[in-house]
């Protein structure tokens, strides 16, 4: 079998992760440069599309897939630009926001577990619960023995989807500092993007380190080997389309869907 390239990203249970080692710019595994690269994503595409119409027929396993990022991380451009050949039947794009006084009611899970993928099924999480160890950790939502009890319930619930038929991935979309300040004000100057500025963004932009430190020890301790994270550099957008689209194609892959078998005696029928 050859080395899959999601390995590439991926951060192993127990390794003593760091953004500082791991190059947000950096484009190694990819087939060549942005042309050869961007060129490739119609036919990643299209195998994408071919599984998840098996997962769909099969209708036994779930595949979800966690977005996070940084504010202008790339998570709406991964969403539009790797899944945007599949069928939309059998995808859902889950955004979550600052939660509902309703969902505040309820422990952090709950809005969570409710749109979890049902089997046959993609889901996509545009952010997730990992913003209850990150916003809630860096804006001192809740107090730090809240916080830190979230690590073991996350890694318990991700165990029972697993358990359930659900594949978890998650994926954090690795940017600069530097990159975030040019598509924040790419997002300023360009009139069709403006309505994506949030003010907001720029304070949080000023709590970047505290973010880094809060991303980097959630992902040490919940990546495991049944929902793995991969860190993936995000700097150059057709980079980051090309090894999402990998890590998700791989996993596909090894989740191996297959078409049901046909009703018993249809050989020989003729619709007339
Ligand atoms: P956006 O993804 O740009 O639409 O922004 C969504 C906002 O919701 C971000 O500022 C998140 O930090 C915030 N958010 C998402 N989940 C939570 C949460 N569990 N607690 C607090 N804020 C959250
Ligand atoms: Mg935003």
């Amino acid at each position: 079998m050859s080395a899959r390239d999601a390995e590439r990203w991926v951060v192993r249970p127990g390794e003593k992760f760091s953004f500082a080692d791991r190059d947000p710019r950096a484009t190694d595994g990819a087939p060549g440069g942005k042309k050869p690269t961007s060129a490739k994503l119609p036919k990643l595409a299209g195998k994408l599309a071919g599984l998840q119409d098996r997962l769909y027929a099969e209708s036994s396993q779930a595949l979800l897939v966690v977005l996070q990022a940084m504010d202008a991380g790339g998570k709406d451009g991964t969403v539009k630009h790797v899944f945007g050949g599949v069928n939309p039947q059998g995808v859902s794009v889950t955004s979550f926001k600052v939660p509902t006084p309703e969902e505040l009611a309820h422990d952090f899970l709950w809005r969570i577990h409710a749109n979890v993928p049902g089997h046959g099924y993609i889901g996509i999480f545009n952010r997730s619960h990992y913003e209850d160890v990150l916003v809630a950790r860096v804006h001192e939502l809740v107090p730090e023995k809240v916080w830190r009890r979230r690590y073991v319930h996350i890694n318990h619930f991700e165990a029972l989807l697993h358990d359930a038929g659900v594949r978890v991935v998650k994926l954090c979309l690795h940017i600069s500092r530097e990159e975030q300040a040019a598509r924040l004000q790419a997002r300023l100057d360009d009139p069709t993007k403006r309505w994506k500025f949030n003010p907001g963004d720029l304070a949080e932009r000023e709590r970047w380190d505290d973010y880094l430190a809060a991303y980097e020890e959630a992902i040490r301790e919940t990546s495991t080997e049944h929902a793995p994270w991969y860190v993936v550099p995000a700097d150059r957008k057709w980079f980051r389309n090309w090894a999402v689209s990998r890590i998700v194609l791989e996993t596909l892959a090894d989740m191996d869907p297959q078409y049901p078998p046909a009703a018993e005696g249809l050989d020989g029928i003729t619709v007339t």
